[in-house]
């Protein structure tokens, strides 16, 4: 990955790595001018690892840009424009997005914003008013370079100045994809990647695993909700339980370790990694630490095979104990996975996203 951080640009454009952002920049390169691709980053989205690859392989300067906090400040606020068929809150989001961009225009000595968004594409976040709404609330009205849509769309100031010519820029609207391939071919972009999408909080499986946290936690943390995407997720009251599902797993779960979570292992077993974490301090009764050993001594088949009771190791810092379980006995504890239901957002939007 290049160090973009300080280079000039003409313009700074929204990145999400689909075909649209990436036709999108196409438009404005094509007249000559720097383009840098901002990649948002999140626990929910954004793919820092594919950069490089999408620099070499599109031609294109991109640069990631975590905006974690910021977005879960306002999905913990409670969208203003609500949520999506799931857990989405796509107008909110792209305003948060703009907003960022906006700022970073002078330090990129950037004058005006790019994004990769289709008129009617999307039945709500794509209209024409949501898009008004959305240029209005990021204040970036006439900075805001629609330029697959733009001769659909009211002229902004760099083709007022004459900066980029408004008749080299798109006139897609819609949702069918035959502009764009075919714009694909004329920029030679191969592989011309799949739809873009991939945000957690457009999919029941995933978004599922955060309810508990909104509802239980004060103030989750983004590693809260990374810790949410790793493993299998269980809950027993305040108390959550994430077990390694693989090797992986077991690696991420160690490194999202805080000094206020337990650490489990089987002793002389191959098996998951276990970590319990106690929401907002709750204080750990034995009984609990008991029945996570127990949970997790049955995702070891060795250990349930052994057909003897095993010994657990639960570690906190410098504590250490240990725990002799039969596994898979029935637990009087009940941990469960979290099920999917939408939490109580007015719901005002429906669909998802692309940038
Ligand atoms: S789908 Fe896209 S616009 Fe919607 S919340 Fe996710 S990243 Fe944001």
């Amino acid at each position: 990955m290049n160090n973009h951080s300080n280079q000039a640009y003409d313009a700074l454009a929204l990145f999400s790595g689909g075909l649209d952002s990436i036709l999108a920049i196409k438009l404005i390169q094509a007249q000559g001018l720097r383009v840098l691709g901002l990649h948002f980053i999140s626990p929910f989205f954004g793919h820092p690892e594919k950069i490089t690859l999408w620099e070499e392989t599109y031609g294109l300067s991109i640069l990631p840009v975590d905006v974690s906090r910021e977005f879960i400040s306002m999905f913990i606020d409670g969208p203003r424009y609500g949520l999506g068929k799931i857990l989405n809150p796509c107008v909110d989001c792209k305003i948060l997005m703009l907003t960022a961009a906006k700022k970073m225009l002078g330090q990129h000595q950037a004058s005006f914003i790019i994004s990769g968004e289709v008129l009617g594409q999307r039945p709500m976040s794509q209209r024409i008013d949501t898009l008004n709404i959305i240029r209005r609330d990021a204040d970036v009205k006439n900075i805001l370079v629609r330029s697959l849509s733009a001769r659909h769309l009211p002229p902004t100031d760099p083709e007022k100045k004459g900066i980029i010519l408004r008749e080299k820029l798109g006139a897609i609207s819609g949702r069918g994809r035959k502009d764009q391939i075919r714009l694909a071919k004329k920029f030679n972009i191969d592989p011309i990647p799949t739809p873009a999408g991939g945000c957690l909080l457009t999919e029941k499986e995933s978004a599922r695993r955060y309810i508990p946290l909104l509802e239980k936690k004060k103030d989750p943390q983004p590693d809260d909700f990374y810790l949410a995407n790793t493993g299998r997720q269980l809950w027993n009251r305040n108390y959550w339980l994430c077990i390694g599902r693989n090797k992986e797993d077991n690696e991420r779960l160690t490194s999202l370790a805080t000094d206020k979570d337990y650490i489990i292992n089987l002793k002389f077993f191959p098996g998951p990694l276990g970590l319990l974490r106690p929401i907002d301090d709750a204080s750990l009764p034995e009984e609990i630490l008991e029945s996570a050993c127990e949970v997790l001594s049955r995702f070891s088949p060795k250990a349930r095979q052994s057909n003897r009771k095993v010994d657990l190791v639960v570690q906190k810092e410098d504590w250490e104990k240990e725990f002799l379980i039969w596994p898979g006995q029935q637990q009087s504890l009940q941990w469960q996975e979290p099920v999917w239901k939408k939490p109580s957002y007015p719901d005002k939007t429906e669909d998802s996203h692309t940038l």
